[in-house]
């Protein structure tokens, strides 16, 4: 994948010490590419059981179902009992360690597997490069600080250092000093609640997706889901096979068609699409904007999305607006400090193959393999962003890191800037082929073929070519 240096070139080459914070797919594609390019790495991983992030399946919920209440007791993970990928694996697997149906890392060799065979598809990753022996299991970033060098204001920004404190799980605290930090601690754990009025004061049970687990607490009852992106869509039918009814609300932006239909879609008939939520009544009705009201709704699913958090670092380095986190360059490095960056902050993307990118041009920039942004060119990068979005454009803030359809492009910008090859033609091609399977079949695409013959053929030659 990379450009192979040979031994001079890597004798040269500067060797961090780096902090990875996190050990989900981000944090394990990071680990890698840092130890694959010569650096001392030390993972933090707050989980005590093990590697894989959000694809550790937790039964526990947290008692604030909400999750508004910052004092909290937080749990990270947000998958469901049922979770089946939305990506067939060929295109969701990392490029170095295919993902392939000919091969169950848990029993589970469909296309569209469950989430455990995700788990030991990660953790079979981790034993591979032998990650696990530099991740210390149970130990929390409490806080990266920068400290700055004398030399902080030279073209080289590398040499700012951090001060990582961590608290072990025996309680130790320990402060270690670093080269770069490299945060991938996940966002898909702080949940966002968009307010409506009267959402307060209304009756019903409200609860937020990040809790959900398994759909017996809904049997019988009249259900509201706010937010129809893939675990909305999901959830919908799922619930809708214990409920007597279940209203799907989205924002029409998304398809001017949403909602148009009155009738009940969904195995039994009983989904109902309505547009975005106006307002909630003290009776337990909701009205929607199109003025239509459902009286007696029991419970209502907020399925709207998270938020990013980096309660670790000071927000004079970053800061985090209606979900927009900069100042960055390419969604990744920070403009302000370079040997800071993050992986994975882009959404609605094929994650995996896109850490394995960002982080090998990270762990090249750090080497000096490859250059690092001057602070001019990142700051007119973070500035070109800034540009697009409310109130100067037209792209409401909370969307600076959608990529969609862009993540292609974005892929291959990072893949030069890494100076390595780009990803396949035939990922791209899956994907789309998938999406429009997806439309066309909500119920059933993880089970029919989407027609990708030709795709898996591109994919098996890759694939052969790295085992
Ligand atoms: P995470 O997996 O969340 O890992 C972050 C890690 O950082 C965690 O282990 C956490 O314990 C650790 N951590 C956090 N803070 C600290 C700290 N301060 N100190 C130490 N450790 C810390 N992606 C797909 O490709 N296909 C799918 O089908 C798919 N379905 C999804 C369904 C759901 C319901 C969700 C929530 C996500 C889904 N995703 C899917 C996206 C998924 O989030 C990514 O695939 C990926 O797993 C994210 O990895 P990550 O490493 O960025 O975050």
């Amino acid at each position: 994948m990379r450009g192979e240096a040979n031994d001079d070139e890597r004798n040269q080459r500067r060797r961090a010490r780096v902090a990875v914070v996190g050990a989900g797919a981000a944090g394990l594609a990071a680990t890698r590419a840092m130890m694959l390019e010569g650096h001392d790495v030390v993972a933090f991983e707050r989980s005590r059981d093990g590697c894989g992030g959000t694809w550790r399946y937790d039964a526990s919920a947290e008692a604030d179902a909400l999750g508004t209440d910052a004092r909290r007791r937080r749990v990270h993970g947000s998958m469901y009992a049922s979770l089946r990928t939305n990506l067939p694996r060929e295109v969701m697997g990392f490029k170095e360690f295919p993902f392939a149906s000919d091969k169950a890392f848990d029993g589970d060799a469909r296309r569209f597997c469950g989430h455990s065979e995700v788990r030991a598809y990660l953790e079979a990753y981790a034993e591979r490069f032998g990650l696990d022996a530099v991740t210390r299991f149970g130990t929390l970033v409490v806080s990266v600080e920068r400290v700055k060098r004398a030399n902080e204001e030279e073209e080289n920004r590398w040499s700012s250092s951090w001060e990582v404190t961590s608290e072990d799980p025996s309680g130790v605290v320990r402060k270690e000093m670093f080269d770069a930090v490299v945060v991938c601690n996940g966002h898909y754990s702080e949940p966002r609640v968009p307010e409506f009025d009267g959402a307060e004061t209304w009756p019903g049970e409200r609860t937020h997706s990040h809790n959900y687990r398994i759909p017996d607490g809904f049997k019988g009852k009249k259900v509201l889901l706010i937010g129809a992106m893939a675990s909305g869509e999901d959830l919908s039918r799922e619930i809708a096979s214990v409920a007597d009814a279940v209203y799907l609300s989205a924002r029409t932006w998304q398809n001017p068609d949403w909602a148009k239909s009155t009738e009940g879609i969904g195995a039994r008939g009983n989904v109902y699409r309505k547009p975005n939520v106006k307002r909630f009544e003290v009776n337990g009705g909701v009205e929607f904007e199109d003025g239509s009201v459902v009286t007696d709704i029991d419970a209502c699913m907020y399925c709207t999305g998270y938020k990013y958090r980096f309660e670790f670092i000071s927000k004079d380095i970053v800061s985090v607006e209606d979900n927009h986190v900069a100042p960055l360059f390419e969604h990744c490095v920070s403009a302000n400090a370079p040997s800071l960056s993050f992986i994975g902050l882009p959404w609605k993307v094929v994650p995996f193959p896109q850490f394995e990118l960002q982080s090998i041009w990270i762990s090249r920039m750090l080497s000096g393999a490859v250059p690092m942004p001057s602070r001019e060119e990142a700051l007119c990068g973070a500035a070109d962003l800034e540009v697009t979005l409310e109130p100067k454009g037209d792209v409401p803030r909370r969307h600076a890191h959608l990529l969609g359809d862009a993540q292609f492009e974005y892929n291959d910008r990072i893949a030069k800037l890494a100076g390595v090859d780009p990803l396949g033609s035939w990922r791209q091609s899956m994907y789309k082929k998938t999406g429009l399977n997806k439309r066309l079949h909500p119920e059933l695409y993880r089970d029919t073929s989407p027609d990708d013959d030709e795709e898996l053929r591109g994919a098996h030659v890759e694939f052969a070519a790295v085992s």
